[in-house]
């Protein structure tokens, strides 16, 4: 990693989704590059940890290995400049566009506090809970910037009815964002729903990885979710949500398990890599010797899109305006405890 632009040869993105995953992708033409605040394919909803209307004062981070207590607004900062680098876009844009991620970073940290503590802390520094690289702070030409707008915004979180809510993202819908239900299972959560994300200036991503049959039978079987046994004839997609992504898979060879689409994409992922497959949004095509995924989108799709958040900012809308097109319902609340950082 180097500079701001995850990577050299221009903008990266991290992919999210999976514990540990530090692949990136080749972006397209992107001029920032985002990550995500994954969410593995475990159930994500979990009670906030904190007391009702308070916030955590320190992060207990696992940052290369060891774990770092930090002052929330100093975690949160590490955490934007990580998660967004708004290249070539005006110093509105920028603003703008950090406030909107250092809400969402308060807000992810305070709903999911307690993530890890069966490990003994709060959040890990990778994709699996929120990128988190403080020697940003000091490298990157946005510290300036993001620390003005960590500070506009210290202590305030987005908020379903007067509790932090979990404030998912993803770094690109395909044009559809996805209900919480629909990618993982369990209840559906009111403020997390599936829908059109189009706007005249937003453009997402569109994808294609072609894999081969062999291949693909060997990984299906590495995993026995999808464990397809000596021959793979074919994978259909039986269920699609609203807005196209793939809910529900069948594969059919000697055995002929059905997975979530979600399920799919990180069992191919983690052994082709987590550029392979980046959303679920996507068709498949048997052509010869290999099975061709079409898709658009990057990441999970549940919660904000941060494409779409950036065209928004692009186009001046106000922070509550960009975080209210992706959570319905929600407010942005100044908790009582919020403590101003000294920076
Ligand atoms: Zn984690
Ligand atoms: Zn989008």
């Amino acid at each position: 990693m180097t500079g701001d632009d995850h990577g050299g040869g221009g903008p990266l993105l991290p992919t999210g989704n999976d514990p540990d995953r530090r692949d990136v992708a080749k972006g397209p033409v992107l001029s920032f590059a985002v990550g995500l605040s994954a969410v593995a394919s475990c159930v994500p909803l979990r009670p906030p940890a904190v007391p009702p209307g308070a916030l955590p004062e320190r992060i207990l981070v696992r940052t290369n290995g060891r774990i770092a207590a930090v002052p929330l607004e100093d975690y949160v900062l590490g955490s934007v400049l990580a998660e967004i680098t708004p290249l070539n876009e005006s110093a509105a844009t920028v603003d703008r566009i950090y406030e909107v991620q250092a809400v969402l970073a308060r807000t992810y940290a305070a709903f999911n506090v307690s993530r890890h503590a069966s490990e003994g802390f709060d959040l890990c520094d990778a994709t699996h809970c929120q990128l988190y690289e403080p020697a940003r702070i000091g490298t990157s030409r946005f510290a300036m910037a993001a620390r003005a707008a960590v500070r506009r915004t210290a202590g305030v979180v987005l908020t379903y009815e007067h509790q932090p809510v979990d404030a998912l993202y993803h770094a690109d819908c395909g044009g559809y964002t996805a209900s919480s239900d629909s990618v993982w299972g369990g209840s559906a959560v009111p403020y997390l729903l599936a829908q059109p994300d189009d706007m005249p200036t937003l453009t997402h991503r569109v994808w294609e990885v072609t894999v081969p049959i062999d291949r693909l039978r060997l990984t299906l079987d590495a995993d026995p979710r999808s464990q397809v046994g000596g021959h793979l004839d074919d994978l259909e997609v039986l269920e699609r949500d609203v807005g196209g992504r793939a809910i529900r898979i069948g594969i059919f060879g000697d055995r002929s398990p059905i997975i979530r689409g979600e399920e799919l994409r990180a069992i191919v992922n983690q052994s082709l890599g987590a550029g392979a497959i980046l959303s679920t949004r996507f068709s498949i095509m048997r052509t010869g010797d290999a099975f061709v995924f079409r898709g658009s989108g990057f990441g999970h799709g549940v919660g904000l899109c941060q494409v779409g958040a950036l065209a928004r900012a692009r186009r001046g809308e106000s922070l509550d305006a960009i975080l209210g097109a992706y959570f319905r319902g929600v407010g942005l609340a100044r908790l009582p405890n919020a403590v101003w950082p000294a920076w």
